[in-house]
């Protein structure tokens, strides 16, 4: 067989149809925006210096993309310090989060030190926040042709357990087929990361996760995102603020001697 060029060689593209896509920048209202930077304060407040703390940004599960609050669970050991947040940690706080609320991302604090960028036990948290997420965030992205490799086209009643062992993928149809498409759904679900520090900046990324629904790829991004405030319902009220010192008094106890490699794991 002799080809005219290369071009005749190749693969036509796998089709796909697009149907939804996954955030590419991480909204916040200013209620949980505010909450953030008055956990930072008040821990500085409480304990005389702007230790590290750690919390869950929630949404509500109709509109997941926009972070509507910031769930402090207990920070009974300096997250840095300790081990790395596990799956039944973040479990145990998604079990008492009233239903309507979902978990979309973490957030932490580095609290007065110049360390504005995640570390490697950072970016392995965000890799178990995003599995424990992905069945909340997910939706279907797209369908997308799947190939095949050694795709055997059987008849009904038509074939043998031999004509089953060749090929990777049996189809069996009740009338033959020369040709066929297959075409899987792609899930995409996100993760939120954002770490804060004193006097007010912070630096964020969005994690993306595809799943595709029989082939079972994953793939997952992350990308550097811009936080967008969403105007939506108001600030904290003062008795918000005062429920929210109570909370951090309680809830946070920073390691006050921590261990001297504790920069490098940061
Ligand atoms: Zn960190």
């Amino acid at each position: 067989m002799r080809f005219k060029n290369l071009a005749q060689l190749k693969r036509a593209e796998p089709t796909e149809v697009t149907f939804s896509t996954l955030p590419q920048v991480i909204q916040i209202t200013p209620y949980a925006k505010q909450k953030a930077f008055i956990i930072c304060d008040t821990v500085d407040v409480v304990f005389g210096q702007d230790y590290e703390w750690y919390g869950y940004t929630l949404a509500d599960s109709a509109n997941p993309e926009l972070i509507i609050d910031i769930g402090l669970p207990n920070n009974d050991l300096n997250l840095h310090d300790y081990a790395t947040l596990g799956p039944a940690r973040i479990a145990e706080f998604q079990e008492q989060l009233p239903h309507h609320l979902i978990i979309n991302g973490w957030i932490h604090s580095h609290g007065s030190l110049d360390y504005r960028h995640f570390s490697t036990t950072d970016e392995e948290n965000h890799r178990t926040v995003l599995d424990f997420v992905a069945a909340r965030t997910r939706r279907p992205l797209a369908k997308r042709e799947m190939t095949i490799e050694g795709l055997t086209l059987l008849v009904k009643d038509r074939f043998t357990d031999g004509d089953l062992a060749h090929g990777s993928v049996a189809l069996i149809t009740d009338a033959p087929i020369r040709e066929v498409k297959i075409m899987e759904t792609v899930y995409g679900s996100f993760c939120y990361c954002v770490v804060v520090g004193s006097g007010g900046w912070h630096e964020q990324v969005i994690l993306h996760q595809e799943r595709a629904a029989l082939s079972s790829r994953v793939r997952v991004a992350s990308q550097a995102a811009q936080i967008v405030e969403v105007d939506a319902g108001a600030g904290m009220t003062p008795a918000e603020m005062e429920a929210l010192q109570e909370e951090v008094r309680t809830k946070i106890r920073p390691n006050l001697n921590p261990p001297v490699e504790r920069m490098e794991r940061m």
